[in-house]
């Protein structure tokens, strides 16, 4: 399976058939993800391979440890190297939307944003509802 970044500049591949994904819901994944989770799995080195691109990522460490790695054309999140270990983190937004995965398991629950799952009385479009529409909906 592969993925990309936004802009298409970095190319990847994964060597497996299906994923099991982690949603992480601690504070530096909620922002590095702009959302209230970070999707995403960990593969061994050996599936994994950039096919395109690896001089237009950016990296950012923190002291910690935690590493975001982006496209620096588009500013998408990219797979990166998972600190001093043999396996590869993968964003699955990433991924093609053909790959086969599922979620397995929730992590930093405790920290998880105030909002997260209130989503019971809201509007559901199958498409874009137009931009005065979703405007008003937001603003009301
Ligand atoms: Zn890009
Ligand atoms: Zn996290």
């Amino acid at each position: 399976m592969k993925g990309a970044c936004l802009c298409g500049n970095v190319e990847f591949e994964i060597q497996k058939d299906s994923l099991k994904l982690y949603q992480c819901h601690c504070k530096l994944c909620r922002i590095q993800s702009g959302t209230f989770s970070n999707w995403a799995t960990i593969i061994p080195n050996e599936k994994f391979q950039f096919l395109k691109g690896e001089k237009h990522i950016k990296s950012w460490v923190k002291d910690t440890g935690f590493r975001a790695d982006f496209c620096r054309d588009c500013g998408a999140s990219v797979p990166n190297p998972l600190r001093n270990s043999p396996y590869y983190w993968i964003p699955a937004g990433t991924l093609d939307e053909s790959v086969k995965a599922k979620v397995v398991s929730h992590i930093f629950m405790g920290s998880k944003s105030p909002w997260e799952g209130d989503s019971q009385e809201v509007n559901v479009y199958e498409e874009f509802p137009g931009f005065e529409k979703h405007i008003a909906c937001l603003n009301g």
